[in-house]
This record gives structure tokens, C-alpha cells and sequence, in this order.
């Protein structure tokens, strides 16, 4: 599906042009032409990105984009200003506004898809991130997003002339710490040993800063890492260049100090909006994978994981073997403990089962009192040497809670070793035969099961 962008302009003939242009070039477009109209379109056809005019009557295009970026309904769509003025008043305001970037009246095709090229990247990016997170993990997120944080922000420039770079640093928010480099390897080590922000400077001739923001892009450790690069306003081949190597942002030279600080405060806010995206998705894939009274992997998991390993075997890989362990009369250690101590006792068994296994087996929860390991590379005799060590490991020694008590815990185990071609369905059933055998012969033992007749 090809992108949808919304132009607005007062005047309907600018907007015929743009829309013209941009068709042609397979964009979706719609259209509005001022800014309440602007809102609404926005609101409900989404747009993949929107390019305001600034100079309307009733409403400016600040105004406009203040109330885009205010709604958590349109506040992700990126927002290009189009003015006929290039007074950095103006490009300054409009920054302030919350606009990502900025385009001049006659507007230049090349420059112009080069940025709808370079911020509709962005928002795939962002877009995937939101579609992964949850409503409400979301909902919060945007709480607090458009707060002015000063956090400690690292950012590495990077310029053939040191006075330029000391130049540029000046410029920064007062919550950036920035280095100088004019060695570009040095540079690139700085920026994958952590940093918020990357400014470069094309300007040099002799200097491939161009080499260098690709080199940024490719590395996994700095591949989200903002980068702003300096160019000069004739060159528009290198701004473009950049932006298609994923550059996120230019700044033309001479560089104005109000500009290229609006421009980094940009950037960093999109990078802590990235990075709290990140972070609560990889929240939720952990909550999704976990169990989280033991902190073990949990049943879901842990079956995904035995079908692959089975897959593996069953193409003459390594053997599996799988171990049922279920605690025995765990019901009466609720009755005669209560319940916050039978749940004192699970994660303290969860506890025992990482020192009695190894590193690379996968232990996960698999019902209430129920728990079941995947022991990949593992032949039956290494499994009951395992699953045995298991079992002392919870009778030889009591289990204490906090007030005192010890109580005195055992475990039944049932062990099987995929076959050849076994479903993750029979091997788990003939684990549970040995597991049933193990409690019927009067428990705190390990029972091995019988190959089956297949
Ligand atoms: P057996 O030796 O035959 O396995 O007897 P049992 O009592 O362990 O087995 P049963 O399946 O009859 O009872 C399991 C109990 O585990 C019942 C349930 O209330 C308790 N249980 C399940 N999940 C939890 C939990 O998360 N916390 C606590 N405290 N108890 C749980
Ligand atoms: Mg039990
Ligand atoms: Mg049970």
C-alpha cells in the first residue's frame, strides 16, 4: 500500500500542485485546506505524513501542527512545514511547534521526496512499534511523552574543523553532553559505546562523513541512533544522499545556534519515544514468555520451544529428553501452611531446579505445582542423572519461610527421551505415565518411561 499524505493549503491551486506531484509519484493523497479542516482529516484518515502550509488564515500552520502534536490520535504523524518564508524566526517556530521538519516555497522535487522518503521511514519504524505494544502500555506511554525532561543526553559531533564542532556543541540543550571528534573511526567508536545524539558535518571535502553516517546506520549497536548532518544549502545531491542513507535530520550551514538546537531537542524527544516503545515491548515479550510467581519460563514457551527441539531431533539432530517434576501433597502444605507459603515454596523449588539443572536446559511452570524441563542434547541417562539430583535437591533439605517454620517438601518425577518422529503430544503423555507410576510407587521419586510401541 503506497503511503497516504495530506496536504494542506489555503490556496486550492498550491494544493492542486502538490497533490499533482505527489500522485505522480504513486502517493496516496488527501487534501484540506485549513487547519480545523486540517484536524479532522488527520484525526480520521491517519495519514502517513503531512505537509502544512504555514501562512492560513483563522488558524497559522504552528498553530495547527501545536494541536496535531497535542492529540495522541495524530501526534505521531510526521509534520513538514511549507512556507514561502526562510526567515529561521520562523524555521525556529515552527520547531517549537512541533514540526519535524521543513520545506521552502518554490518547493525543490528532489529535496522534497527525499524528505517524505526519509520521515515516512521513520514512522514505519514507529508504527511497528506501536502495533506491537498493547492499548494501555501505549495509553501511558503518550502520558508523559511530551514532557521536557532533562535527562543526561550524550551526543558525538563529528567535523573536519574543531572550531565548527566547538561551535555546534555550544548550541546544544543545557541536558546534552557533548564530545568532539574530527577522527571519524574515533567518532564511531564513541557513538556504539552509547551516545543520544550523532551530529555530522558533510561540509569538508576531503572528509567522508558520508561513509561514516552509513557505517552508524549498518551497526546494529547504533542503527536507531539519531543522526543530524550539517550540509551546505547549495548542495542539495549530499542532503539528499544523506537522508536516503538515513540521515534523520540536515541542518544547513551556516548553522544557525536557535536552529540546531530546536533540530536536536527533535530528535532526542523521537529517540525517547523510540527508546520507551522498545522498552515496554520488550517488557511485554518478557511477561509474555514468563511466569511471573517463579520468574521461570512459562507453559506457553516452554511448548514452542519442545516443538522446535523435537523438529531438531526428528531431522537427526541431538536426542531430547523432557522431565515432569509435581510436587507431592502440595495441597496440604496450603492447608496446613496457607497459600502464601505454598507460593513461597514454588519459587523456592523453582529456585532448586536452577541449581540442579544445567545451563542450557529450559525450565518453565508448567501448571500449578506442576513443572517441566526440556533438556536438549540430553540421552536418558543424562536426564536421570539430572532429574535425580533434582529430587535430593528438594528432600534433603527443608524449606524455610520467612517466620521460621521449615517444611518438609518432596517431588515425583517422570522422565521420557523423544523417538524418532515422536509428537510433542506422545512424548509428553509418556512422561506423565512415568510421572503417575512415580506416585502410585509412593512418591519422591524418579520413574523412566517405557519407549512406546511405535
Ligand atoms: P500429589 O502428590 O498427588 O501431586 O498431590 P497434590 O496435593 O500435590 O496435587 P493436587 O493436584 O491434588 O493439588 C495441587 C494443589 O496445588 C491444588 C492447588 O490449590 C495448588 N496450587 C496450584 N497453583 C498454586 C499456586 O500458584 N499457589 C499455591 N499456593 N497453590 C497452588
Ligand atoms: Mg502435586
Ligand atoms: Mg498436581
Amino acid at each position: 500500500m503506497s503511503a497516504r499524505i495530506l496536504v494542506v493549503d489555503d490556496q486550492a491551486a498550491n494544493v492542486r500542485l502538490l497533490e499533482a506531484r505527489l500522485q505522480a509519484e504513486y502517493f496516496d493523497v488527501c487534501t484540506a485546506s485549513d487547519g480545523f479542516e486540517a484536524i479532522e482529516v488527520a484525526r480520521n484518515q491517519q495519514p502517513d505524513l503531512i505537509l502544512l502550509d504555514v501562512m492560513m488564515p483563522r488558524m497559522d500552520g504552528y498553530e495547527t501542527c501545536a494541536k496535531l502534536k497535542a492529540d495522541p490520535s495524530t501526534r505521531h504523524i510526521p509534520v513538514v512545514m511549507v512556507t514561502a518564508l526562510d526567515q529561521r524566526e520562523d524555521r525556529i517556530r515552527g520547531l517549537e511547534s512541533g514540526a519535524d521538519d521543513f520545506l521552502t516555497k518554490p518547493i525543490d522535487d528532489v529535496a522534497l521526496f527525499a524528505r517524505v522518503r526519509s520521515l515516512l521511514r521513520l514512522k514505519t519504524l514507529l508504527d511497528e512499534l506501536r502495533y506491537r505494544e498493547s492499548n494501555a502500555a501505549f495509553a501511558e506511554l503518550h502520558a508523559d511523552i511530551n514532557e521536557e525532561q532533562a535527562e543526561g543526553y550524550q551526543a558525538v559531533i563529528v567535523s573536519a574543523d574543531p572550531r565548527a564542532a566547538k561551535r555546534y556543541a555550544t548550541a546544544l540543550p543545557n541536558s546534552v553532553t557533548p564530545s568532539c571528534y574530527t577522527d571519524p573511526a574515533k567518532a564511531v567508536a564513541a557513538a556504539r559505546a552509547g551516545t543520544d545524539l550523532l551530529i555530522v558535518d558533510l561540509t569538508a571535502a576531503d572528509y567522508d562523513g558520508l561513509r561514516l553516517c552509513a557505517r552508524v546506520r549498518s551497526d546494529a549497536e547504533t542503527r536507531q541512533l539519531p543522526i543530524l548532518a550539517v550540509v551546505s544549502p547549495d548542495d542539495v545531491a549530499k542532503a539528499v544522499r544523506a537522508l536516503d542513507l538515513g540521515v534523520n535530520d540536515i541542518i544547513h550551514r551556516p548553522v544557525d545556534a536557535g536552529e540546531l538546537n530546536a533540530r536536536a531537542r527533535t530528535q532526542l524527544r523521537r529517540k525517547r519515544y523510540a527508546d520507551r516503545l522498545r522498552a515496554s515491548l520488550d517488557q511485554s515479550l518478557e511477561m509474555a514468555v514468563t511466569d511471573p510467581l517463579t520468574g521461570l519460563h512459562n507453559r506457553r514457551y516452554i511448548s514452542s520451544r519442545l516443538r522446535q527441539a523435537l523438529a531438531g531431533a526428528n531431522n537427526g539432530g541431538a536426542p531430547v529428553s523432557v522431565l515432569i517434576a509435581d510436587i507431592d501433597h502440595f495441597k496440604s502444605i496450603n492447608d496446613l501452611y496457607g497459600h502464601e507459603a505454598g507460593d513461597h515454596v514454588l519459587q523456592g523449588f523453582a529456585k532448586r531446579m536452577h541449581a540442579a539443572l544445567r545451563a542450557l536446559d529450559l525450565a518453565a511452570r508448567y501448571g500449578g505445582e506442576e513443572f517441566l524441563v526440556v533438556m536438549p542434547g540430553a540421552g536418558m541417562a543424562e536426564a536421570q542423572i539430572a532429574a535425580e539430583r533434582l529430587r535430593a535437591e528438594v528432600a534433603d533439605t527443608p524449606f524455610l519461610l520467612e517466620d521460621g517454620t521449615d517444611i518438609a517438601v518432596t517431588v515425583s518425577i517422570g522422565l521420557a527421551q523423544a523417538q524418532v518422529g515422536e509428537t510433542f503430544e506422545s512424548l509428553l503423555r509418556r512422561a506423565d505415565v512415568a510421572l503417575y507410576a512415580a506416585k502410585h510407587d509412593g512418591r519422591n521419586q524418579v520413574q523412566a518411561a517405557e519407549a512406546s510401541a511405535a
